[in-house]
């Protein structure tokens, strides 16, 4: 069973739908990756969940029609409960108990937290100090996404831009492959500015960071039709702990994107790592009422 405060699939490879515009506000893009990671990239090809970019960077591959579309592909078929706020993890020394408002939910054999690592700690940390301590080891950096609406093309503007000045990225969502066709741009503030301006109104901050692309690339940008900013405020991992964490005593883990280098593709190998470990575990507890699928 999985729990997701958010209230659809993405995390942050969401994406905005509005009628004729689409805007995946968080990740932008991913690459072939290695190892298993690239395996899964092939299979997400031949499914038609990922296409290639050509406007974007170079190998870029993107979730089509979303790149939350990848997110939506893994939950089929899954128990995922969305909008479930996990506030609180008890054992009773044999199961596990997740809780948050209109949430109770149990007994579980294991329990592995899947969020950036500001979050997991507060939860584990009442129950493992060390893993808590690994954990902190680890940081992320926010980032100002602003998505950002037009009437018409921007023209004579390449699909996409990186680090021009204080915006670490802007992009024409509506060039990837299989979006909606209506002109929406991306524009992302690279971590200073977002540190610098975290606390500020999401409002100014739209209008803002649009202003700020348009003198960056030295254009007057019509008035858009629609604009909105989204405050990530743990966007990208840093100091990495190199590995997933897991208690075998307690039945307890964690994984994400701050475990291994990689971002997407740290997400996903660590909650392949971890999988192994939980599988490994529970059927040396128990392995006649163990059964493992691939
Ligand atoms: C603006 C931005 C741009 C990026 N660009 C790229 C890029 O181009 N390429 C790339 O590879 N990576 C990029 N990344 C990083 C990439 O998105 C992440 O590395 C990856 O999505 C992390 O996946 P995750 O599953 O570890 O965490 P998340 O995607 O954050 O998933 C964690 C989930 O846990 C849920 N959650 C958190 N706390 C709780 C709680 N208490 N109870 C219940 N649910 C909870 C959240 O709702 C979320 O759905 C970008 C990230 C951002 C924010």
């Amino acid at each position: 069973m999985l729990f997701d405060k958010g209230k659809r699939p993405g995390g942050r490879l969401s994406t905005l739908r509005i009628e004729d515009w689409s805007w995946d506000f968080g990740a932008q893009f991913l690459t072939a990756g290695q190892g298993a990671f690239a395996v899964q990239v092939e299979d997400w090809r031949r499914a038609g969940l990922l296409a290639p970019w050509q406007g974007g960077p170079a190998g870029s591959l993107v979730g089509v029609p979303a790149m939350a579309s990848l997110i939506e592909a893994q939950c089929a078929g899954h128990a995922v409960r969305f909008g479930a706020l996990v506030q609180r993890i008890e054992s009773d020394g044999l199961s596990w108990f997740v809780s948050g408002p209109g949430l109770c939910e149990g007994p579980f054999a294991a329990l592995i937290l899947a969020v950036p690592a500001e979050q997991a700690a507060p939860l584990l940390s009442l129950h493992d100090l060390v893993l808590a301590r690994e954990l902190a080891a680890t940081r992320s950096k926010p980032c100002w996404s602003v998505m950002a609406g037009f009437d018409q093309p921007l023209q004579g503007l390449p699909d996409h831009f990186a680090g021009i000045g204080p915006i670490a990225w802007a992009a024409r969502n509506n060039s990837k492959p299989a979006r909606a066709r209506g002109e929406a741009w991306v524009i992302q503030a690279g971590a200073e500015w977002s540190q610098r301006n975290l606390e500020c109104n999401q409002e100014a901050v739209a209008q803002r960071l649009l202003d700020l692309f348009g003198s960056q690339i030295g254009i007057d940008l019509p008035a858009p039709n629609f604009i909105k900013a989204h405050r990530w405020r743990f966007a990208l991992a840093y100091g990495q702990v190199g590995k997933v964490l897991w208690n075998d005593n307690l039945s307890l883990g964690a994984c994400g994107d701050w475990c291994l280098p990689g971002q997407i593709e740290s997400a996903w190998q660590s909650g392949a790592d971890l999988a192994d470990r939980v599988a490994a575990s529970l059927l040396a507890q128990a392995p006649d009422r163990v059964s493992l699928r691939g």
